[in-house]
């Protein structure tokens, strides 16, 4: 069994500074030798690293596009890859890669640590093995167990676009609060293969590397300004937005509210309803204050998290460019797992 190991940086890579105590990426070396196990063990382990590493925090689209095309150009050498990414903006990329890899039968999985591995309490060791052990996984048919873009951290096993990292300080930093965890390691690796996804067996993997950045996030709140929404809205070159709103997507029903979405809406940005809340889905004509964004135009964003809905966002308009009819569509399909269908959202055979 082989698999690649990514190295992108992130706290699990990281020493201390000296100079200032801040923590700052070190090198895959350092890294190596703090990790004899890698070495010992029956699965082989290439590593190949991002140079320079980096913070998750400086990651951008071009990032996520050379870590898809590294998964690309390796794809027939490897079982599965493990990528090695900070945790704060870890979400994000992985639900970017879970777009740009399309038709995957082989598993991806990104991880990462609260504390560096070479501090003594360190979550960076169990969350690498396990993940590794995850990666060349396979089922009774000799297939890869998990063929999908996934998250692990604190042994549970999320799909990348349903992940989000949720506490700063718990070694349990991630949560996926609208989809089950596909796995759950304790002494034994314990899968739920009924909610794990396959791709159509004979489809190739293709790989859609094209983003475009011009999107936003506009959270309401109460006292929000049409200033501030309009100077978002107004924003050079925007093509998208997120607009995070209350309970299950109902916005204030002021009429310069809708007069300014509707504005943008017809001038071809696309918005779509997020609600604030971190589980549930948006219903949209629930409550009456949600009928005056439906009839702006304003598309519902099911039960998707922010971070799968920006990525989705930049990868769909890098890929189609100005054909907005099928961005639409698309974006109200599920692509890669990351939206349920109301009819079966919270089903009793996804729980
Ligand atoms: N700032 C770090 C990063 O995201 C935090 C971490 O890795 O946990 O790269």
């Amino acid at each position: 069994m082989k698999i690649l190991l990514i190295f992108t940086g992130g706290t699990i890579s990281m020493v201390r500074n000296p100079a200032t105590d801040a923590l700052r990426p070190a090198d895959m070396d350092t890294f190596k030798a703090t990790v004899p196990e890698l070495e010992a063990g029956e699965i082989t382990v290439d590593m190949l690293s991002f140079d320079p590493l980096i913070d998750s925090s400086d990651v951008v689209p071009e990032n996520w596009a050379l870590m898809a095309q590294t998964v690309y150009d390796n794809y027939d050498k490897y079982d599965g890859f493990v990528v090695l990414h900070g945790t704060d903006t870890m979400s994000y990329s992985a639900s970017a890669l879970s777009f740009m890899l399309e038709n995957l039968h082989k598993p991806v999985i990104f991880t990462g640590s609260q504390l560096p591995v070479g501090v003594l309490r360190s979550d960076a060791k169990e969350n690498l093995l396990t993940a590794i052990e995850i990666a060349a996984a396979k089922d009774k048919q000799g297939r890869a167990m998990v063929p999908e873009v996934c998250v692990f951290f604190e042994n549970h096993l999320f799909r990348a676009n349903r992940s989000t990292k949720q506490n700063a300080e718990h070694f349990e930093a991630f949560a996926s609060n609208n989809y089950p965890s596909l796995a759950k390691a304790g002494v034994h690796i314990f899968y739920r293969e009924h909610l794990i996804h396959r791709a159509q067996e004979d489809a190739p993997l293709r790989l859609h590397v094209k983003t475009d950045p011009h999107v936003a996030v506009l959270k309401l709140f109460p006292g929000i300004t049409k200033d501030v929404v309009a100077a978002v809205l107004n924003t050079p070159g925007l093509r998208g937005v997120v607009l995070e709103t209350y309970g299950s997507g109902n916005a204030p029903s002021f009429d310069w509210l809708y007069e300014c979405l509707k504005d943008a809406i017809d001038r071809g940005i696309i918005i779509v309803d997020k609600t604030q809340c971190s589980a549930g889905r948006v219903e949209m004509g629930r409550y009456e204050v949600s009928l005056p964004l439906m009839k702006a135009g304003v598309l519902s964003g099911h039960d998707i998290t922010t971070e799968a809905l920006l990525a989705k966002m930049m990868c769909l308009f890098g890929e189609l460019g100005n054909d907005n009819d099928q961005i639409r569509r698309l974006l109200d399909t599920s692509l890669a797992g990351e939206i349920t269908c109301s009819d079966e959202f919270f089903s009793p055979t996804t729980l």
